[in-house]
């Protein structure tokens, strides 16, 4: 992208941001939202939250489950959850098939260090590659399949724990929703995911030995299932089949500038050099980010960094200048990727709009 891009004069967003725009003094509309007023004050929120762990702390084998994947939200749930309640964690980790080394070897000084019982889930990775196929064809990206298959894996695992164990557990995710929802741009949506997987793609995943047939049918009707945590209106529409589930950034203050160095010290847990800090547990999500670029001038970490400077945590200066991290470049990953799906460059389909 050349220097010619109109960027918010607040944030960063470019004007090639879905459905943006600028008042007169080029600041953007994202920036001119007014303030959620009346939010409950941390204390309350801490109140909350002590409330719902003690209510599942002591029912049986352990306290909680919690999905891990080496990055630095999951690992910063499980050490949070430790120090604060010391709480018996199971954790369950969904092996895409193109796990990093840092995520794996993350993953295990974590659940090492805090003695967490873990299940690794793997599907097998034929099914993945038709999923991830299907998607670059359709829609030009292909993290809507972890995005949602994550998501339906730990509510069918946890569905079938209720029925071994007598009860519930409670699942907690690291999820934040001020930093990772980007709308316009965003895969995570389950009525996308199903609109544009195959009727023969859907009889597949329901077959698919981890996957509960009528936990996915109840899920797949919800607009955003990262929403439907406990107290929330989605979760009252899946019945029978809901998951006890929060997400921790909902209820603390979630500092995710300083979280690398603390699990650092405290779990061992790192980074690659010169990358962000987010989402290296996956492989190939630099080939989504490039794809993302490509179509809508500017990826993840832009948009993130633009709502840590509404957020007075990070300054337009040092927004700019994480910007060389971006990838505006094909990775070289790409092209073995492609092939190992069975793709040529042609066959991505680059003009589909995401998040629709
Ligand atoms: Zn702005």
């Amino acid at each position: 992208m050349s220097k010619m891009v109109t960027r918010c004069k607040k944030c960063i967003l470019p004007a090639t941001y879905p459905d943006i725009q600028f008042n007169e003094q080029g600041v953007c509309s994202y920036c001119l939202l007014p303030v959620e007023e009346k939010k409950p004050s941390e204390k309350d929120l801490k109140t909350k939250i002590d409330k719902i762990i003690q209510s599942y702390k002591g029912k049986g084998k352990y306290d909680v489950v919690v999905g891990l994947s080496g990055g630095k939200d999951s690992s910063y749930v499980a050490y949070y959850l430790r120090q604060e309640y010391g709480l018996k964690m199971l954790g369950v980790n969904f092996d895409n098939g193109y796990r990093s080394e840092y995520a794996i070897r993350n993953l295990e000084a974590l659940v090492d260090k805090l003695e967490i019982d873990l299940v690794t889930i793997r599907p097998n990775k034929s099914f993945l590659k038709k999923l991830y196929a299907h998607f670059l064809r359709k829609q030009g990206e292909f993290c809507s399949v972890c995005n949602n298959m994550g998501y339906l894996l730990i509510a069918s695992f946890i569905w079938n724990q209720r029925l071994s164990l007598g009860y519930s557990p409670l699942a907690v995710g690291g999820w934040s929703k001020k930093y990772e929802y980007q709308p316009g741009v965003s895969v995570t949506s389950m009525p996308y995911f199903f609109k544009y997987l195959s009727p023969e793609l859907f009889e597949e995943l329901i077959a698919n030995p981890f996957m509960e047939e009528k936990v996915v049918r109840s899920y797949m009707r919800l607009n955003d299932p990262r929403q439907a945590h406990i107290d929330s209106k989605e979760r009252k529409e899946l019945g029978d089949h809901v998951m006890n589930f929060i997400q921790l950034p909902d209820y603390i203050r979630w500092d995710v500038r300083k979280m690398p160095q603390l699990l650092k010290e405290a779990v061992g847990w790192q980074q690659p050099p010169d990358t962000h800090d987010s989402h290296f547990d996956c492989t190939v999500f630099p080939i989504k980010e490039f794809f993302k670029f490509k179509r809508y001038g500017l990826t993840q970490e832009t948009i993130k960094n633009s709502v840590m400077i509404r957020e007075g945590m990070m300054t337009r200066a040092e927004a700019l200048e994480m910007m060389s991290l971006e990838q505006t470049e094909e990775p070289k990953i790409c092209h073995s990727f492609l092939e190992e799906l069975g793709l040529s460059r042609d066959d991505v389909n680059e003009q589909a709009e995401w998040s629709r």
